[in-house]
């Protein structure tokens, strides 16, 4: 890790303040107090940047930081931790819409859910937090008879949301309120909560929040969660082709020896994850584990804090152990006996979703062969100032051997949060 930082010295430093504690993992990170001043030398990637504290040199999370200027300090602080004007912005578009409506597998799921218990909504007053065009709304509306739906949306959508609903004759039973839900004045608790909430690997824009304090001060007591529970899950994989395209690509590039930029290749290509990515079921090494399972019933916003999980894993073929792919599944219970209740599952043995896959590379790849075992531990940590985003970091050995051992860490983050839908 030494050859990106040479010439360092030809550009003086920029001092940056610690936003928040940072422990770093292995022994090119540095660790960091809250208020702690460090020397910025150079910034490799968005989000690694290689930086000096009291004398001792280490990459750092470029989002952990800000420049330290009494004039900087001033922004950071006007500054939203939700980003609230791009996230509703963006949402106020039909980029994101047209996406999640292209997305079958979602859609359907969500329609199947209201279909399914059409008997049990008789009556019942509906929530749909963060309704976009109303599509849910919509189907409550047309699938089954509550007494009211109320469509909650923050963004500008809800104006054509609004239009939706009355061009499609349910203006009766759907009213649209064009408001963040954490500020929503209702006349009533409401029996039923839905919402498309989910993020990249589950919990990416912490939408989940908004639900959580919605459910608290508006769901009945005994009312029902839809989604009602979710899980993360994990698998150990190869990625022969991502791994050959990043890194491999400078063993011998027109026939010269680029390899002095493959740490640098190491830094900008894996410390993040890579969204959008589709395991194909057969580089799956093993059979996926479920490493975090949250109840929509009990879950509390101090939780999502720092989640923790931990995977065994049984290497069922020999192969190339290049990281770890993860995904979510989502499950809303059923009201009405004999049916069955719907699962949206968006792993790989499933058809794409618009989520796909997020894939975090290891810093090497690891030849194994069946029979071995991958165990470990992961944990996702929210980021403290950034609000809608988090830390993936896994920690992980082969066969229990310390001398394997190498932690994959990736910050679920990037100025611009909406890019995994690219
Ligand atoms: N329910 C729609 C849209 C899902 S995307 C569908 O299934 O197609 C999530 C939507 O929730 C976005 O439109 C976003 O603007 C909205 N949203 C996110 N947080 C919100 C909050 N706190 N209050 C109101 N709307 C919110």
């Amino acid at each position: 890790m030494q050859t990106e930082k040479e010439g360092e010295d030809d550009v003086s430093p920029e001092e940056y303040v610690a936003l928040s504690d940072f422990t770093g993992s292995g022994s090119d990170q540095l660790s960091f107090s809250r208020g702690d001043r460090l020397l910025v030398h150079t910034k490799p990637s968005s989000e690694w940047w290689w930086a000096e504290l009291q004398e001792v040199k280490g990459y750092v999370p470029a989002s952990y930081l800000r420049k330290s200027t009494a004039e900087e300090e001033e922004d950071v602080s006007l500054e939203d931790p939700w980003q609230d004007e791009e996230y509703f912005g963006s949402y106020g578009t039909l980029r994101l819409h047209l996406e999640m409506l292209s997305d079958k597998s979602r859609t359907e799921a969500y329609r199947q859910v209201i279909l399914s218990n059409s008997a049990s909504l008789k009556n019942k007053v509906v929530m749909d937090l963060g309704c976009g065009t109303g599509i849910i709304s919509l189907f409550c509306a047309q699938l089954a008879q509550p007494s009211l739906v109320y469509a909650v949306e923050a963004s500008s959508m809800a104006d054509y949301t609004r239009q939706l609903v009355k061009q499609n004759g349910s203006e009766e039973v759907v009213s649209v309120l064009q408001a963040r839900a954490e500020e929503i004045e209702l006349p009533e608790r409401v029996d039923v909560l839905v919402s498309e909430w989910m993020g990249n690997s589950l919990l990416f824009e912490f939408m989940v929040e908004s639900v959580l304090l919605a459910r608290d001060r508006w769901l009945r007591e005994g009312g029902v969660m839809w989604p009602s529970s979710a899980a993360l899950t994990l698998v150990p994989c190869q990625a022969h082709s991502y791994y050959d395209e990043k890194m491999a690509f400078w063993e011998r590039p027109y026939g010269l020896d680029f390899t002095p930029l493959q740490p640098l290749a190491q830094q900008e290509f894996f410390t993040k994850p890579k969204f959008s990515h589709l395991v194909e079921p057969a580089d799956c090494l093993s059979s996926p584990c479920d490493v975090i399972s949250l109840d929509m019933y009990t879950l509390q916003i101090k939780d999502l804090e720092e989640i923790k999980g931990q995977f065994q894993f049984c290497v069922e073929k020999p192969g190339v152990f290049h990281g770890f792919t993860t995904w979510f599944t989502a499950h809303f219970e059923s009201l009405e006996t004999g049916s069955p209740p719907v699962e949206l599952n968006t792993g790989p043995h499933f058809k794409p979703t618009h989520w796909k896959q997020t894939l975090f590379m290891l810093d090497n790849p690891v030849s194994v062969c069946a029979g071995d075992s991958i165990s470990g531990s992961i944990v996702l940590h929210r980021n403290p100032v950034w609000r809608r985003h988090m830390t993936i970091t896994l920690h992980w050995n082969v066969n229990g051997s310390t001398e394997e051992t190498e932690n994959c860490k990736a910050n679920i983050s990037s100025t611009l949060f909406f890019l995994p839908y690219n």
